[in-house]
This record gives structure tokens, sequence and C-alpha cells, in this order.
């Protein structure tokens, strides 16, 4: 058996290969320059195009782009009301962006636990959680396959409560048949450069409801407003009124741009991305030693990521030799996550680990394989290949 790169021997690859990348193509960084060389750079007429067309895409009546998807997060969570003092049901397998938006608010995130088969959040869980001062939930669609969107709603409803969507990992997943982007109150969506599309930096919140619409646009902008039929209008022409506290998180018109031009290219990627993911399905399969995603019933995830879990019983080492040798093989495999409430602020908080077994159960043994649309197919032999060599050789 080929002696593995950790130990001295040859890696399956020369050049190290990422988990998550960007594809950015000439006609995008055309689009990109023809902004530079206009009249905007922040906000002008690429923002609200990016808008309208990620609102069409998803089937939302609107959308709200900001400079990062935590702050989309945010914003939605101002958006829903969220005072200090309330409780909002959250996954702890994700990151932490998901679980600080609540915090932000001066709200108390509650980690509801995982379904071991999906890692998704579980909705038996998530009922046992419920207190009077629950106001909403956000499920998060873990590595871009749809939660269970049917039963999280049908207790929303049964308590009124809010439904905010983290869709980061899961623009161009569907539920059901239907895009993830309308199904809730409230769906944030990331443009991080290793997400479905991407915007440099970005994020967006699409909505079917006016009033939490016309909240965020406030937000993003310091709370001013210039719409002659929210203020009071015996001023002139440079009159405005801060109706509310907001931030500055504006998106640039340049990132706009990008966003625009990449969205051309979803479905392409998400194509590419499901095609990768059944390679390693049908070639990894016939290890016993690890476990693959389950692919849902309920809808077809967008793969942002590939986590596979291993068998500890059936292997001679633990999680961190698997990764450091896999690593050593030149391919970028990572851990997403670990679980949100072990990090020191939320320790500090008073969160204590036993909270959430079956998110720490799974922490103890996922591997996240590169994915993602610029991965040729001799990259992905490579995984498939540095996968078998590593399990191979650690099986018991
Ligand atoms: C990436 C990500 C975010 C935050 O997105 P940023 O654009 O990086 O701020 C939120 N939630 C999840 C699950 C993510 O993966």
């Amino acid at each position: 058996m080929d002696k593995l790169a950790i130990n001295g021997g040859n890696a399956v690859r020369d050049t190290f290969l990422s988990y998550g990348k960007q594809s950015i193509s000439e006609e995008d960084i055309n689009f990109v320059s023809g902004v530079l060389r206009g009249d905007y750079l922040t906000t002008g007429p690429y923002v609200e195009t990016f808008e309208e067309k990620i609102a069409d895409y998803v089937g939302a009546k609107y959308a709200v782009a900001v400079c990062n998807g935590t702050a989309a997060l945010h914003m939605a969570c101002d958006a829903v009301g969220l005072k200090p003092g309330d409780e909002v049901i959250v996954s702890p397998l994700t990151f932490a962006a998901s679980a600080n938006c609540i915090l932000y608010m001066g709200a108390k995130p509650v980690f509801a636990d995982i379904n071991p088969d999906t890692l998704n959040i579980d909705p038996l869980s998530i009922k046992s959680k419920i207190t009077t001062r629950t106001k909403a939930i956000i499920p998060v669609h873990f590595s871009g396959n749809p939660a269970d969107l049917d039963s999280i709603q049908c207790i929303a409803r049964e308590n009124q409560l809010h439904v905010i969507e983290d869709a980061a990992h899961a623009l161009g997943a569907t539920y059901k048949n239907t895009k993830i982007g309308a199904l809730s109150d409230l769906t944030e969506f990331s443009f991080h450069p290793v997400k479905p599309i991407t915007t440099g930096e970005g994020g967006i919140v699409t909505t079917n409801d006016d009033k939490l619409y016309k909240k965020m646009k406030l937000f993003r902008s310091h709370g001013i407003t210039r719409d002659r039929s929210l203020i009071n209008d015996k001023h002139g022409d440079w009159y405005y009124e801060q109706l509310s506290l907001g931030y500055n998180y504006r998106i640039p018109d340049i990132n706009c741009a990008l966003g625009i031009s990449q969205l051309q290219r979803l479905d392409e990627f998400t194509k590419r991305r499901r095609q990768i993911a059944h390679m390693y399905d049908e070639k990894l399969c016939e290890l016993g030693e690890i476990e693959l995603p389950i692919r849902s019933s309920i809808g077809e995830s967008s793969y942002h990521i590939y986590v596979i879990r291993l068998k500890l019983d059936y292997l001679t080492v633990g999680r961190r030799k698997i990764y450091d040798a896999l690593r050593a093989e030149n391919i970028g495999v990572n851990v997403h996550y670990i679980p949100v409430y072990y990090h020191p602020h939320y320790a500090a908080l008073g969160y204590k680990k036993g909270l959430c077994k079956n998110a720490e159960e799974s922490y103890e043994r996922i591997i996240t394989l590169p994915i993602h649309p610029s991965m040729d197919d001799n990259d992905v032999y490579d995984v498939i290949n540095a996968v078998n060599k590593v399990i191979k050789k650690f099986r018991i």
C-alpha cells in the first residue's frame, strides 16, 4: 500500500485543494470593471437590480442586500423585533454568526439539538425548548440540505413564532420542488467567496412581507429615510429623517455587479456541485468506515459542503489523525462546525457541554471534503483516492 504523505510518502496531489473556493470568469471581471468606470461605487443601480434578481430567482417579493451574511441575520433579527429577554431557538452545529445575531439584539440563543441523520435542527428538540419567552426559530440548512421546514413552520404557527432561515449554504437548494428563499418570514443568504455565489462580501434577506421589508431598508442605512410618505414633509428637498436606530450595513454597487454576473452562473455551479457530490456518493460508499451525507427526500441540496462522518469504532485513530493525514495528501479538508456553545464567549455566558448530545457526538467525527464548482474530475478523483488511501491505512 502507498505510504501516507504524513509518514513521508508522496502526496496524492502536488497542489493544495481547498474545501471551497469562488469561481470568477472573465465575464464577471468585465462586468465589475464597468461599475468602476461609472458614477456609483456604493449604493447605485446595481444594488437594486441585484435585489430584484435574487428575489426573482427564489420567488420572493422583496430582497434587501447588505454588506455580509452576518449583517443580514442581524437585520432579520431586528425586523422581527427581538428584545432583551427574548429567546430564539437555533442549531448549535453552525457558524457562530447564526447565534451571534441573537446576542446582537440582547436576546438569548437557545440551542436545540440536531437530527443525527441530517445534521439539521430537530423539530422535536425545538418543541422541547419552547418557553413563554421564545420569539423565533433560526433553522440552518446545514450544507445546503433543507431543514424540515414543514414541521418547523407548524411549530412556529402553533406558538406564534417567527422563522428566520439561515440559508447561507442554500441558495439554489429546493424544498419540495420550491427554491429556498420564500418559504418563511425571512430568509438570509451569504455571498462570502466559499458560498454558492459570491459578491466578495455580501448578504441578503428575502421576504414576502411588506412591513418587514420596509423595516429592513431602514435598518440597513442608519434608520434614515428620504421617503416622503414616511416623514414629516414640510421641509425642502435636502430633508431626511432618522426614524429608528440603524447601522451602515450597505453593500457597494461594485459587489452587487459581481453578484448579478455570478447569479447567471448559479445553476451551472449548483449542477457541478451536485455532480461532484454524486461522484463522492458513488465512489466512497464502498468504505465501511465512513458515513456519507444522507440525501434528503424532501428537497435537493445545493451541496455547499460535503460532510462525511468517521465510524470511529472501525478506525485505529481519531478524527484529528485522519484530518492531518488528508491535509498532508494536499486535500484541504475542514471541520464544519465546532458546536457554537463550545466557544469561550458562549461558555462565559453559561452554556455548558452536554447541552446537545447529537451535535456534540457528530462534531467528534465530521470531516468536510472539498467541493466547489471549479474542481475538475481529476480533483474529485484525488479526493476519492486520498480518502481511500488514508481510511484503508487506519482501518482496524
Ligand atoms: C457564512 C455563514 C454565515 C455568515 O455569512 P457572512 O457573509 O460570512 O457574514 C451565516 N451562517 C452560516 C451558516 C454561514 O455558513
